[in-house]
Order: C-alpha cells, then sequence, then structure tokens
C-alpha cells in the first residue's frame, strides 16, 4: 500500500479526552477512530491488524472442530426474559422496534445459540457439536476509559460447544484451553491461565491474563506452586494450594472458557435421546476470546517512547519502505523495489510520498511500528542497497536489493 494514497494521517497528539496508553498511539498512528467512549472505527492500517488476529483464532478454532456461523446482533426480549438475563444482565443494550417489540443486542448469544442447535440436536449421534462466530457484541458498560481494552462495542470470539455427559465437555474444555494458549502465543502474547468465578454453574472459570501494570484485573499470583486466581473471587494472600504467601498484579482478561454444564439446556428442556433410549440434558460449554481487546493487549505491552512495535504474526505490514528520494530516478528506483518486494509476497507499506521530510517519515514508522524498515536514499543506491532496520532496535545494515 502506497502511503501517498491512505486517508488516514498520523496525528501529533492524540484526542485529550483519550487516557489509555493503547488507544492513544492507536489513534495517533491512524489505526482506529474514537466516534464516542469505547466505540472506534477500524481504519485501513488497524483492520489489518485485526483481521490477522481474527485468522489465527479461526485457524485454531477449526483445528478443535469449531464450525464458523454468524448470528445476528439483534434478538427478540422473549429469548433474554427466558434466560432471566433480560433483567438480569446490567449490561445489555436495549432497544424499541416497530409494533412495541423490544429487542436487545447481543451481549453474548447463549440466548441465541441453545435455540438454534437445540433444532438440530436430537439423539447421542448428532453429540458433541462446536459452533462459533466472530461478531461485534454490545455492552453498556458503565466505565469505558481503556481504549479497545474495553468497548461498548467490540469484537469477540464467541464458542459454544454441546456434550452427552460431563466427562465430554471436560475433555473438550482442555481442548480449548490448549488452543488458546497457542492463539495468544501466536499472537505475541504471553496469557497465563488464571482461575476465576465461574458463576453459579461451576465452581471456577479460567481466564487468560497478560500480566502488565496497565491492565484492570487483579490476579493473585504464587511464586512457589505457580498457581493464580482472580482476586474477585478470593480475599486471602495465602495460597489455597501450596500455602505460600502471594502477590497481587495487574492484568488484562484477554481470554474466558466456561463450564456451562446444564445451566443453560436444563431449564430448557435442551435434552438428547441417549443410546440406552433415556432422555438426557446437554452439556454446554462456553469460550469468549476478544480480538479487539488482544489488538489493545499487545500495544499495551509492545511499545517504547516512540510508538507501537508489532509481533511479525499481527502486523499490518511485514515491511515498511521508507523512500527518501529527492531525484526521480531514486523515485523510480524506490517503486522498483517495492514492486519486487509484492512480487516476491511481502506485505509492504511503502512511504512514496513527496512532500514528507525523512525525520517526519521515520517518526511516522516508528509510531506505526511494522517490523522491518528498509530505507532508500541516493546513498543506499550507490551501494545497490536499502538500509534494513529492525523496529525495537539500533542496528542498521545495508542489504544489497
Ligand atoms: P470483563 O470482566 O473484563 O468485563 P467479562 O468477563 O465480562 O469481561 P466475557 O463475557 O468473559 O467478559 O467476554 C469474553 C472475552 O471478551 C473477554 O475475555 C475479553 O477478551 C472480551 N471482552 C469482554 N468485554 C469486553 C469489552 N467491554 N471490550 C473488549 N473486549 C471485551
Ligand atoms: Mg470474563
Amino acid at each position: 500500500m502506497r502511503q501517498s494514497q491512505l486517508f488516514t494521517k498520523t496525528l501529533r497528539e492524540a484526542p485529550k479526552d483519550e487516557v489509555s496508553l493503547n488507544a492513544q498511539l492507536l489513534i495517533r498512528a491512524g489505526f482506529v477512530d474514537k466516534l464516542m467512549a469505547g466505540v472506534y472505527t477500524y481504519l485501513p492500517l488497524g483492520l489489518r491488524v485485526l483481521k490477522k488476529i481474527q485468522n489465527i483464532i479461526r485457524e485454531e478454532i477449526d483445528a478443535v472442530g469449531g464450525q464458523e456461523i454468524l448470528m445476528p446482533a439483534l434478538s427478540p426480549k422473549e429469548n433474554w426474559e427466558a434466560t432471566g438475563r433480560w433483567d438480569g444482565l446490567d449490561v445489555l443494550f436495549k432497544l424499541e422496534g416497530a409494533g412495541d417489540k423490544e429487542y436487545a443486542l447481543g451481549a453474548s448469544h447463549e440466548e441465541v445459540v441453545k435455540p438454534l442447535v437445540q433444532r438440530f440436536v436430537k439423539s447421542y449421534k448428532d453429540l458433541p457439536e462446536a459452533v462459533y462466530q466472530i461478531q461485534h457484541k454490545f455492552r453498556n458498560e458503565p466505565r469505558a476509559k481503556s481504549g479497545l481494552l474495553r468497548g461498548r462495542e467490540f469484537n469477540m470470539k464467541d464458542l459454544y460447544s454441546f456434550h452427552r455427559d460431563e466427562a465430554d465437555m471436560n475433555s473438550y474444555y482442555e481442548k480449548v484451553s490448549a488452543a488458546y494458549s497457542k492463539i495468544f502465543s501466536r499472537c505475541g502474547l504471553d496469557a497465563k491461565i488464571v482461575e476465576a468465578t465461574g458463576g453459579t454453574f461451576s465452581k471456577f472459570s479460567h481466564e487468560f491474563q497478560v500480566f502488565t501494570e496497565h491492565g484492570e484485573d487483579d490476579v493473585y499470583v504464587c511464586g512457589k506452586c505457580g498457581k493464580n486466581q482472580n482476586k474477585e473471587l478470593v480475599t486471602d494472600l495465602k495460597c489455597p494450594y501450596c500455602g505460600a504467601a502471594r502477590e497481587v498484579k495487574k492484568a488484562i482478561e484477554v481470554g474466558n472458557i466456561f463450564k456451562l454444564k446444564i445451566k443453560y439446556s436444563a431449564p430448557f428442556a435442551f435434552k438428547y435421546c441417549a443410546e440406552d433410549n433415556q432422555e438426557k440434558d446437554v452439556f454446554m460449554g462456553c469460550f469468549g476470546l476478544g480480538p479487539s481487546r488482544v489488538m489493545g493487549a499487545i500495544v499495551e505491552v509492545g511499545h517504547d517512547a516512540n510508538g507501537m512495535i508489532w509481533p511479525e504474526s499481527v502486523a499490518p505490514f511485514d515491511i515498511h519502505l521508507v523512500s527518501l528520494a529527492k531525484s526521480p530516478v531514486v523515485a523510480k528506483r524506490a517503486d522498483e523495489i517495492y514492486e519486487k518486494l509484492i512480487r516476491s509476497g511481502k506485505e509492504v507499506l511503502y512511504d512514496d510520498r513527496a512532500d514528507v521530510s525523512a525525520g517526519a517519515k521515520f517518526a511516522d514508522s516508528d509510531l506505526i511500528g511494522v517490523p522491518y524498515r528498509y530505507v532508500v536514499s541516493a546513498k543506499t543506491l550507490e551501494k545497490d542497497s536499502v538500509e534494513v532496520k529492525r523496529r525495537g532496535e539500533e542496528k542498521t545494515d545495508l542489504v544489497k536489493i
């Protein structure tokens, strides 16, 4: 992509009311634009990152047998009344439609997915099954000051699994947990498993937490046995597993997995006909992961004073080709190098802007944070080379074209 044609520009300052570091950098670099608190537009650079994160998730969830669907964001009041969440879920956005109909915007999708899957699952032969979607969720979060970490409209991958019995649900839960670890490490995040409240239906859920000072969660970390627990659920500094003294660390919750068991199936008669001809309750698992929060978390842990530092797996481009051409001859050579890199399969952001100083181009390049910067100038071309620098390192190398 030619930077001269990119419709967004980098900004010197982030909006004054934006206090979170991830949103300040993402807005300044032209990855996202803030419409209002907790609601952002993904611009060309930011959308590329979001899609890469989503694709990593898609690959790993497909690999554990998830079947991708896309459910509506809009759903009828009746479904939410049936689960008690019309009044019970404080962050639910509610709307009125024509003819006095009332609707909710999806905050999560148990109310839609359970009746959907129930229409197809009748016998033990239809189980197990797992469906997921990657979609925007809506939650009327009271505080939306953490940029992409806490949106009122945000992206989520939600996977729902359906099983014959608890043992099958448990073994799938372990598989998905391993897939989550892969997803986060492929995204360049060191996410740790943390025990958290599971609501009324099981002892614990498990969260995947990235430790960083700007996290909104407090996690008890045991240096001795390595078990972590969310502070929401326990108040004791002493580790319940080994008795050691624990410390509290700030963290960002990037994923959360739950054993729903029969919470949503028993009250709604979601049963199947078992091999012995008995009617049995369907066991459910539910697995959430927020690609937009992951994007914010990557920025929170990957930046320096000059801007963002993207891991190669999710960077908007592989290479930032910066042309310092002052003559048509050099500009033409830079164009040729750009074409050549594209032909070799690289994703390249090409700073071909004619009226911008070298200093401003380098500052933009550091802010945007593409993993490799290639500089082309009359000087590098004398040696038939480009100057290569890895983002986050000082060292530069002249590399033959
Ligand atoms: P939190 O405790 O941070 O409010 P939650 O526990 O209510 O989140 P879940 O319902 O478990 O969130 O959602 C699954 C995943 O969706 C979370 O692990 C996170 O990655 C993402 N997520 C949840 N709420 C938001 C939000 N407001 N903005 C961005 N991502 C979110
Ligand atoms: Mg959660």
